[in-house]
């Protein structure tokens, strides 16, 4: 259900066709200063061209984002999702990693010209990047730099939901016993389009 909305409105968003769910009243506005039921929980990057609300055609109150380069998964990351999974019942989690990320290009560039001009704080983006992408990146080597980031992507978000899903046990939990749904999915800054991962959703 909570999958289903998304999809139409990342269709929606992409058609240029805006639904009306993301006006909100002054009813609507008042609702939500009591309560909160986000139907989905989206770990995505900062990256200014993927504004997580908008791509998915949501409003206020729809959808509980976290955002930071690289859709990385760090301990206060985990507790956000934590937090909205038990507080708010929410029982879907979307990654949401996307073409052209600075943080992968980084951290494909770090893999191929080593250096310790970072910040501290920079490296710890790139270096929980790197042990999910490096095979990937030496795999795809020959078939272009398109191709070793759209893998490195891809393989990303896919170490970013594999650690969501065993990094905590109140996720895991709740995904064993409660119907917690983590997956993960890309946005094309080309086609303004969002795709599944079929290797992180349920068979
Ligand atoms: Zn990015």
């Amino acid at each position: 259900m909570a999958l289903r909305k998304l999809r139409e409105g990342n269709a929606r968003f992409a058609a240029n066709a805006r639904g009306t769910g993301t006006l909100i009243t002054a009813a609507g506005r008042a609702k939500l200063t009591a309560t909160q039921e986000p139907i989905a929980i989206v770990l995505g990057c900062s990256d200014s061209r993927v504004p997580v609300e908008l791509v998915f055609n949501q409003g206020p109150g729809d959808l509980f984002v976290i955002r930071v380069a690289g859709n990385i998964v760090a301990p206060s990351l985990i507790g956000s999702v934590e937090f909205a999974a038990e507080r708010f019942g929410t029982r879907l989690v979307v990654v949401l990693g996307h073409s052209s990320c600075g943080a992968i290009a980084a951290t494909i560039e770090e893999l191929h010209r080593p250096t310790s001009n970072h910040s501290v704080n920079l490296r710890a983006i790139v270096d929980r990047i790197l042990p999910g992408v490096e095979k990937i990146v030496a795999r795809h080597e020959s078939q272009g730099a398109q191709a070793v980031e759209h893998a490195a992507m891809t393989a990303n978000v896919c170490a970013s939901v594999d650690q969501l899903r065993h990094g905590s046990a109140v996720i895991e939990s709740l995904i064993a016993s409660d119907g917690l749904l983590v997956t993960g999915a890309w946005y094309s800054l080309e086609t303004g389009r969002v795709e599944f991962l079929e290797e992180t959703l349920p068979a």
